[in-house]
């Protein structure tokens, strides 16, 4: 999810910068501001798009981090074993008791464990 949203980031980064450069070329930028005494402009609308993108790409960049962090930080899968059984814990059919994930019947009437039904 937060890696779609950095790559997309990333992607509209790029389409900035490069929709930046047509704008320089053809000379249709837009002087945002303009240093009036000594004549320099400071900003233009192409500068702008270029800025922003490089923010937003900066942005997503994070994100792609920040997630690839995240990743590596908590195990994709849950180890197998004891962990597992005391999320998971089985019951007996027949007469509620408690089931170990090894016992094929159950301690208290023996009654027989159908594993896999949900
Ligand atoms: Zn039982």
């Amino acid at each position: 999810m937060k890696k779609g949203v950095g790559i997309l980031l990333i992607i509209i980064a790029v389409v900035a910068a490069v929709a930046s450069q047509p704008i320089h070329q053809q000379g249709l930028e837009t002087y945002l501001f303009e240093d009036s005494d000594k004549g320099r402009i400071i900003m233009t609308a192409a500068d702008l798009v270029k800025y922003v993108g490089i923010g937003i790409g900066a942005i997503g960049l994070a994100l792609l981090i920040a997630g690839l962090i995240k990743k590596s930080d908590s195990p994709a899968f849950t180890p197998k074993g004891g962990a597992a059984s005391t999320s998971n814990k089985l019951f007996c059919m027949n007469c509620g008791n408690a089931l170990a994930a090894e016992d094929k019947f159950c301690p208290n009437c023996g009654e027989s464990v159908t594993k896999g039904v949900t």
